[in-house]
């Protein structure tokens, strides 16, 4: 019997890292996807419907909460984002992992529907840095990035929840923590417990 696959949360400021600390720490695994939220915000410049986000608009988003069709939703510096249920249900069931990157009050709803999820939050080594990387990354105007950076200090109060902390300071170490992470969860005895039935 395969194991089955695990959901991984990983929250933590925006410009943080954690695209890039993932999908480091992913590339050429075939046992990880990542669940495509839908969102109401506009496309950044070189994002991709249906890669990125699924890009829709309030009317469709309110739809599929009413319909139950998101694991969790939450509203983000002016718009909503959620993580929709049926994909990550079939991966998970595949033995896939499921990465959701989402914010706190999502991994919030998460945590009380999903007893076994695990999750990670990922920060800077500073705010200064933070700013800094988000200024570089080039993809925000100066408002957004200061909105971005006092949702950060909020967010930050909530690293209670979690269940790992990786502070991508060195990206080589960061990625190792997050695999090293991946391969503790894995054999955690809950997990894999079924697997010596036939002992
Ligand atoms: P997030 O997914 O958390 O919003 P990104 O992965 O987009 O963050 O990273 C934000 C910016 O910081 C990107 O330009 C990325 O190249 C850079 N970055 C990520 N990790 C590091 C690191 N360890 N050191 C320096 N720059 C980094
Ligand atoms: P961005 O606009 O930079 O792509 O994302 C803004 C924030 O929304 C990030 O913290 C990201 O993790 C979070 N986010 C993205 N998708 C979802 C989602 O489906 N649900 C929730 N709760 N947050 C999300």
């Amino acid at each position: 019997m395969n194991e089955k696959g695990k959901l991984i949360v990983i929250s933590g400021p925006s410009g943080s890292g954690k695209s890039t600390v993932v999908n480091k720490a992913i590339q050429g695994r075939e046992d990880m996807c990542f669940s495509t939220s839908v969102t109401t915000r506009s496309p950044r410049p070189g994002e991709v419907d249906g890669k990125d986000y699924f890009f829709i608009d309030p009317q469709r988003f309110q739809e599929m909460v009413e319909r139950d069709e998101l694991l969790e939703h939450a509203q983000y510096v002016a718009h909503s984002y959620g993580t929709p249920r049926a994909f990550v249900e079939q991966k998970l069931n595949e033995g896939l992992n499921v990465i959701l990157d989402i914010e706190v009050q999502g991994a919030r709803q998460v945590r009380e529907k999903k007893k076994d999820a695990v999750l990670v939050f990922i920060v800077p080594p500073s705010l200064d840095e933070l700013r800094r990387r988000l200024v570089n990354r080039g993809t925000d105007a100066p408002d957004v990035i200061e909105a971005r950076l006092q949702r950060a200090s909020e967010e930050l109060k909530e690293t209670e929840l979690y269940d790992y902390l990786i502070i991508n300071d060195d990206l080589e170490t960061a990625a190792r923590e997050f695999t090293s992470i991946l391969t503790a969860e894995h054999c955690k005895v809950p997990h894999r417990i079924h697997l010596l039935k036939d002992f």
